[in-house]
């Protein structure tokens, strides 16, 4: 038996032996009502977060936004070249109450409660992971623990996607914690997402008395989102979808205002490059005389793709796996954007998904599979050992 070995099978006895300690942490993580718009308490995540990351030894910062919850920094080793880049977020889709309505809980080895699966659980594998690995006098790779604060609103109040890209230049490796899959898929590509309005302006008008003069925002906007939805094209691999509409007051007058909101999903930015102009000329058209109509960009989360040394770190994921007689990992391109994009943006290989498995992410009957949180922890540090 090789000393790695000695030292793998050490590691993962210690793993095992945190597994209290890891559940405990995942209640707490669950149990504060942290969605992208409570800054308060995706903040104190943060202040959780960065104590532990501390008392493991990390110089930590915190970037603060005053409206977007802070995104948290932590550093240890020689950050300076060939550095392993961690990635996740730590707030939810969840409103406030949510963890009143539905706190964890765990019922026959499924762990239940909101951000159980997206992210608390990568979070928690993450730090434990860290806790052993540097216990354990780990200082191969220097390493840089990268937390945002608003990553489910892609972060359209804060500019913590310039941090991921500027901290993640020079990376040997990037992993994100995000929703693990229950089919074993790790995320090698996922889709952008581009979000947009458009806002008509028209004349109100009385629907009695003078109704001729009015002239309507509601349909110069339903003629338009029709013109949105045509452009989408599956088989190249952009799609769009106008899923709010609003506009108008009362059924009897003319609505002088309207306003809708589409989210576009694309697999390459070209794609998006070529829709764009297209984009400005159905704003710039007019189906409903003396309208106006103002297009503006709401979020833009870029696509995560394959860099050179992306095949190579999947096959070292899987490696790991076979050594923890876990079930193969296989590539995976998903429809949902993450942070991943923005270390593949800067060139770093990336593997994302590598957080506790389970499904129904962003739903109310979201869980996680319990063993997953060991068993992925176990992968991780292991992956950690070998790179
Ligand atoms: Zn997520």
């Amino acid at each position: 038996m090789s000393d790695t070995l000695l030292d793998k099978n050490k590691i993962w006895q210690q793993i095992d032996d945190e597994k209290e300690n890891m559940l405990q942490l995942w209640q707490e993580l669950v149990n504060v009502d942290c969605g992208s718009g409570n800054k308060a308490g995706v903040d104190f995540i943060a202040q959780k977060i960065e104590a532990i990351l501390k008392t493991l030894g990390f110089a930590t910062t915190q970037v603060e936004f005053e409206k977007a919850g802070n995104t948290l920094v932590g550093k240890i080793g020689d950050t300076s070249k060939d550095f392993i880049v961690l990635l996740g977020h730590m707030d939810t889709v969840f409103k406030d109450g949510t963890v009143a309505e539905r706190p964890f809980k765990i019922v026959d080895g499924k762990a239940y409660g909101p951000g159980c699966l997206d992210m608390k659980g990568g979070i928690v594998i993450m730090l434990t992971a860290l806790k052993v690995l540097l216990a354990n006098n780990y200082s191969k790779h220097g390493i840089k623990v990268i937390l945002a604060g608003d990553e489910e609103v892609a972060h359209y109040l804060s500019n913590a996607s310039e941090t991921i890209l500027a901290e993640s230049k020079g990376a040997l490796a990037a992993f994100n914690f995000e929703t693990g899959f229950l089919d074993q898929g790790v995320v090698t590509r996922r889709k952008g997402r581009y979000e947009f309005t458009m806002e008509a302006y028209g004349r109100g008008a009385h629907v009695g008395n003078d109704p001729q003069s009015g002239r309507s925002a509601i349909i110069e906007l339903m003629h338009k989102g029709l013109d949105i939805e045509a452009l989408t094209d599956f088989d190249k691999g952009i799609n769009f979808n106008v899923g709010l509409f609003e506009g108008g007051t009362v059924s009897n007058a003319v609505p002088d205002y309207a306003k809708l909101t589409c989210d576009t999903r694309y697999t390459d930015y070209a794609l998006l490059e070529e829709v764009l102009p297209k984009l400005q000329a159905i704003a710039a058209k007019q189906y409903v005389p003396d309208t106006k109509t103002v297009l503006k960009t709401v979020t833009e989360f870029q696509s995560m793709d394959e860099v050179p040394g992306t095949a190579a770190l999947l096959q070292l994921v899987q490696e790991a796996a076979a050594e923890c007689n876990l079930p193969q990992p296989t590539a995976k391109a998903v429809g949902g954007g993450s942070d991943s994009a923005y270390a593949t943006v800067a060139g770093v290989p990336t593997i994302c998904a590598l957080g506790v498995q389970g499904v129904r992410n962003h739903t109310a009957e979201e869980f996680a599979v319990v063993d997953t949180l060991f068993s992925r922890c176990k992968l991780f540090a292991t992956i950690m050992l070998n790179i």
